[in-house]
């Protein structure tokens, strides 16, 4: 039986490892009574139940760091250290309410970026961006393009998803953002294809309207820039298939010229 000491010890140990993404443990009692002296001392690896992890879960443990500062992150050089730096952002509240962060996917050298807004319920449950309904039919389009999903680089705006899919507040873009221009300044690509209108709105920093904004290259920090519609609004409104594909073709001829 554990005195009160030793059970306030155990709990701090216990928040230790949450904090650090783990979530699940076996402690055995011996493991308990020979580690609990030694608890605020130094970490002390967990008995885990299995010894494999899941991708997530290893993403998560990796994310350690909830806070840093802008400089923090122009100071990463690759997307992968970019990730690790912020995947435990809590800088809005979306932190404290996301189930993964999606940090984004792709080619880390592709001269196509494609941007939506945020995470959806099926990006938020895998940490991947894209992935329901509406991220297969951007595969779909982007193979129209006579390009592979994996020849381009697929993110959002925020990378933690607002419930209920609401748009993104104005201070939820501006804690994100340079996560974004990050990627953008490492991956270096031709051409930002924005997909839907909040995503064009925001970064272009106009109210203009999506036929306004469509069928022209615009500029985002020195990168051409063209606005469409979201794939999930083509899910919804099939009339509007026509006019993304123009859309679309516009990217392809402002990356590479090509005609389709
Ligand atoms: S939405 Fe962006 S700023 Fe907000 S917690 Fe997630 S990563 Fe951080």
């Amino acid at each position: 039986m554990m005195n009160r000491s030793e059970k306030e010890r155990l709990a701090d140990f216990v928040s230790q490892r949450i904090e650090m993404g783990e979530t699940e443990w076996y402690l055995s009692p011996d493991f308990i009574h020979s580690s609990i002296g030694r608890v605020n001392e130094s970490p002390v690896s967990p008995v885990k139940k299995s010894a494999a992890r899941s991708d997530s879960e290893m993403k998560k443990a990796a994310c350690v760091e909830p806070s840093f500062g802008n400089g923090s992150i122009t100071a990463q050089k690759s997307l992968e250290d970019l990730e690790k730096t912020v995947c435990g952002c809590v800088r809005c509240s979306l932190g404290r309410t996301r189930t993964n962060f999606v940090f984004g996917d792709g080619n880390p050298d592709a001269d196509i970026m494609f941007i939506g807004e945020a995470p959806g319920a099926d990006e938020d449950a895998q940490g991947m961006p894209f992935v329901g309904r509406a991220g297969q039919l951007l595969t779909r389009m982007i193979e129209a393009m006579k390009l592979r999903r994996e020849d381009v680089y697929i993110g959002n705006i925020l990378k933690c998803r607002p419930p209920n899919n609401r748009d993104p507040k104005p201070e939820e873009i501006e804690m994100c953002e340079p996560i974004l221009l990050r990627q953008i300044e490492i991956i270096r690509p031709a051409v930002i294809c924005a997909l839907g209108r909040i995503s064009g709105q925001t970064l272009l920093r106009t109210k203009s309207n999506l036929a306004s904004l469509r069928g022209k290259i615009h500029d985002y920090h020195g990168v051409k820039f063209i606005v469409t519609y979201h794939p999930a609004a083509l899910l919804r409104n099939p009339h509007w298939k026509k006019p993304a594909w123009d859309d679309l073709r516009l990217v392809r001829r402002e990356y590479d010229g090509l005609e389709l």
